[in-house]
């Protein structure tokens, strides 16, 4: 096995091997692009190292000195060496872009010879020193375990003994000075002078870099990114070459498209006379790239070319980090571009239009979880805007939430149900969980490739960057906008879209979907095989199904109808009936409400195929409380003051306890209450039907699909079966109107699955009710399971995802697949569909399309999500 690759060595198709950086490393300069010369440790060697108890092997240090020699003899220069000393860096390279998350070493091979060489050569010392205090201090944060701050802390009193204000004060000697300072600093928290051999150095530095695949903020990443734990980095190590060397020197980050908007337009930004670390920390605040032009014109000429060609070879947007040293650019990554959801569908549908991909790759390349972020709110067009203060808009979408200034906090308030918004200086990678729980991001400082900004793209969630305006006094925790003071708590909305930062609650809109958004969703249906429907119970939900391409409701839990306020009171009374006459009398009631529910949703349908779920839930669930009914009896009976009322209380509590089941979703709901109580069943079903023959009356053609729940056993599904046609016989005979039906089942315990092919015989469909499906298959309530242990599941790896979210293959998708068969092999036309959540989840919907469903089924906001995945998944 080999452990180390030079950069000529690797391609861009190693990035298991040799992880993303390294990969597309050996790919710029295969192609002949500007790249400092280097090579890479591979992600293997990381596994060999925490294999061998977090040491390097013989091997991969052979390996990697050899490989040294050859950079030496390459560049000409000697690591350590008295006269032309070669200088490296060390950066850490995942296979999935963790940026920020793992960590780096610049400069690495300074040492009190080699500064001095670097002086001499460079006749540069003020330079030199600086570069080597830069490394002392960087180095013995990453590698040694010594904080930066106890470095900053240091150089802010030096100054100030100085009387200087800013670092460009500080003279060679002045640095030279303060190197002392820093290496007595390493001995004091160390107990060990600061290591002076470059070979140590390097070392030291690698198992820094495998170490720190295992850090806090990395692991976190990996958890939202769904990135496996045991992938292991690689490293690269690169002669460095230095963007702070003076005005003709420089360093920044540019993508080739405009990340926010998707604009075909380089966008990007650079910093003169800085090192890289300085833009991508959001320290400084850089200039915009296109004043590069006017600063240094043939260079930007050149990085214009060089975007061009990168984004031609890798036909994707390219985010890429560059440095001028002396005049000369040097290439020191490329990778695809993270983009905000509306920035990916402008590229993938721009680039259709360029010839650059198909329209089946522009279908494949937008996440389908991304497409989501643009379904949502954002503030009202004739809302007054009179802004606080504006920044960079760096990551689009609108927020309203609670000012908190702590990561800690904002993720403990996230946790309490509050919806905060996070405002920094700026963000580091060890605030991530607090970016995670708050609403929108807001920093005073940094630019669009600042950290905060980055992560918050990825996320999808609002940001806003280098809002200078804002003063952030993190001791009394305010903000000063001019005169006007905010403090901790205070409500404010922003909009991530302009910069703009409002005070207190601000009306917002539904979002409208863009000419592209629609391109690319037409394009999707042209390529998916699956169906999409909608759960949808209402006209307005419905209405809103269709507007984003559902073709059908494959879910309309008609309960839901049954808990509108003004209902409550008859749908008690039909609940609370001692005799079959008052029972009646409450359906009689009933009947007329549900039948409009139902002609509403087929008008807002038009046609489209609905498929209608009879009662469900357990019924206690439609009576108040017991705990407070048993309060609000025992006051009444103390007091004696309002008879009549005390024995209506009193008649609603027997009846609650007589309800009262220990384990409700497993009790008495479902069909398992047509059952008992076929009268609702019957009205229910004589409601659609009325409901479709006063439609078809107006010509309009409806086709209900009526289904039954939780049916375990093929005679619960004859039964109601039966019931259900009664209804349809009866309205028929009253009305005259003959109309086309169907009645299918919902397959929600293990049972129905493993007896499908009994089942089928009495279903014209079977629609896979994955939430129920997936409770009864583990033995988790699904009420209950996340708060209480399954989200520890998920953290400590018990369990790979959430089964409630992400369909489990092993378990619950064994049982979809024999359902399937089985139901088919009995029924061989039988429509299949799948209604739980999962109906709208990527990877759920790639195996609904293996498995060959006919449709599936989500909630409306989630349509254009499940085109887009199912269009994915028969790619
Ligand atoms: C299901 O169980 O998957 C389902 C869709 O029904 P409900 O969530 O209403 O129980
Ligand atoms: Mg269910």
């Amino acid at each position: 096995m080999t452990f180390v690759y030079a950069f000529e060595e690797g391609n861009r198709h190693m990035k298991k091997l040799i992880g993303g950086k390294g990969a597309n490393l050996a790919e710029m300069t295969n192609i002949g692009l500007p790249v400092p010369e280097g090579f890479t440790i591979s992600t293997e060697a990381c596994l060999d190292y925490y294999n061998n108890g977090e040491t390097l092997s013989d091997q991969v240090k052979q390996e990697t000195f050899a490989a040294l020699k050859a950079l030496e003899k390459k560049t000409g220069k000697e690591l350590g060496g008295k006269e032309d000393p070669l200088f490296v860096s060390i950066r850490s390279g995942a296979v999935a872009s963790m940026p920020g998350m793992m960590d780096t070493v610049l400069n690495l091979g300074m040492n009190d010879e080699t500064v001095e060489a670097m002086a001499s050569l460079t006749d540069n010392p003020r330079f030199s020193y600086d570069s080597y205090r830069r490394f002392i201090q960087m180095f013995s944060d990453v590698v040694l375990g010594v904080e930066t701050y106890f470095f900053e802390r240091e150089l802010e009193k030096y100054r100030e003994k100085k009387g200087y204000t800013s670092d460009p004060e500080m003279t060679a000697a002045d640095w030279q000075e303060l190197i002392q300072t820093y290496k007595q600093l390493v001995d004091t928290h160390t107990g060990r002078p600061f290591p002076i051999d470059p070979h140590e150095q390097l070392l030291l530095s690698v198992e820094a870099v495998f170490d720190s695949w295992n850090n806090d903020r990395a692991a976190i990443y990996r958890k939202l990114h769904q990135i496996p734990h045991d992938l292991g980095t690689a490293v690269n190590i690169q002669s460095m070459v230095f963007g702070n060397m003076g005005d003709d020197s420089g360093t920044g980050v540019a993508f080739t498209r405009n990340p926010s908007t998707g604009e075909a337009l380089l966008y990007g930004e650079y910093l003169v006379n800085a090192q890289g670390e300085d833009v991508v920390a959001g320290i400084r605040t850089p200039q915009p790239i296109s004043t590069m032009k006017d600063v240094m014109p043939e260079v930007f000429e050149e990085f214009q070319a060089v975007c061009n060609r990168l984004e031609a070879h890798y036909e994707d947007m390219q985010d890429i980090e560059f440095t001028v040293e002396r005049g000369k650019l040097y290439v020191l990554q490329t990778r695809n571009g993270k983009r905000t959801s509306q920035a990916s569908v402008q590229i993938a549908v721009d680039m259709v239009e360029e010839g650059v991909l198909t329209k089946e790759q522009a279908v494949d390349r937008v996440d389908p979880e991304q497409l989501h972020q643009l379904l949502h709110r954002r503030i009202d067009d004739g809302y007054d805007r009179q802004p606080l203060v504006k920044g960079l808009p760096a990551s689009p979408g609108a927020a309203t939430g609670r000012i908190v200034f702590d990561a800690d906090e904002a993720d403990r308030r996230h946790k309490d149900g509050e919806r905060v918004i996070l405002i920094r200086p700026e963000t580091t990678p060890d605030d991530i969980h607090g970016i995670i729980a708050a609403e929108a991001v807001v920093t005073s400082r940094g630019g669009m490739t600042s950290h905060a900004a980055v992560v918050a793209r990825g996320m999808g969630k609002a940001c806003i960057c280098g809002c200078e305006g804002m003063k952030i006094n993190l001791q009394d925790k305010t903000i000063q906008i001019q005169e006007r003071k905010l403090g901790h708590l205070d409500l404010i909305t922003i909009d991530g879209s302009t910069g703009e930062v409002f005070e207190g609650d601000v009306p917002m809109v539904e979002p409208e979907l863009s000419g592209e958004f629609q391109l690319l969703l037409n394009w999707a249906d042209d390529v998916r095989r699956l169906g999409v429907r909608a759960n949808a119970d209402n006209p307005a939900d419905a209405a809103k199904a269709v507007e984003f391409g559902a073709e059908g409701i494959g879910l309309c839990r008609t309960e839901h109808m049954f808990m509108e306020q003004e209902r409550v009171p008859v749908v008690r009374s039909m609940i609370l009936s001692e005799t079959a006459s008052e029972r009646d009398e409450a359906l009689r009631q009933l009947l007329p409400m549900q039948q409009e529910d139902f002609e509403g949703i087929f008008k807002a349908m038009a046609g489209r195929p609905v498929t209608i779920r009879l009662l469900d839930p357990p019924l206690h669930e439609f009576l108040p409380d017991l705990e407070e009914l048993l309060i609000e009896t025992t006051k009444l009976e103390v007091t004696g003051e309002n008879l009549e009322l005390l024995q209506q209380k009193q008649r609603l509590l027997r009846k609650l306890r007589e309800l009262h089941e220990f384990n409700p979703m497993l009790g008495h709901r479902g069909c398992r209450l047509g059952m008992t109580n076929p009268e609702i069943y019957d009205m229910q079903a004589e409601a659609v039907f009325r409901a479709a023959a006063a439609l078809e009356q107006n010509g309009m053609n409806v086709e209900p699909e009526i289904m039954i729940p939780l049916v375990g056993h093929v005679n619960e599904l004859r039964d109601m079966r039966r019931v259900v046609e009664e209804a349809a016989a009866r309205v028929t005979d009253d009305t005259g109107v003959r109309f086309t039906y169907t009645i299918g089942t919902m397959i929600e315990v293990p049972r129905a699955a493993l007896t499908a092919d009994h089942i089928a015989a009495e279903a014209d469909f079977f629609s896979f009710g994955t939430n129920d499906l997936t409770q009864t298959t583990f033995g988790y309530s699904r009420d209950d399971a996340e708060g209480k242990f399954l989200q520890r599941y998920v953290d400590n790896g018990t369990l790979d995802t959430n089964p409630f979210v992400t369909l489990d293959r092993d378990g619950v998708g064994r049982l979809v697949q024999e359902g399937v068969t089985l139901g088919r092999q009995a029924k061989p036309d039988l429509k299949t569909g799948i209604c739980g959540e999962h109906g709208g989840e990527p990877a759920s919907i790639a195996f609904c399309e293996e498995q060959g469903l006919d449709y599936v089924s989500c909630s409306p906001f989630r349509v254009p999500v499940a085109r887009l995945a199912a269009a994915q998944a028969a790619i």
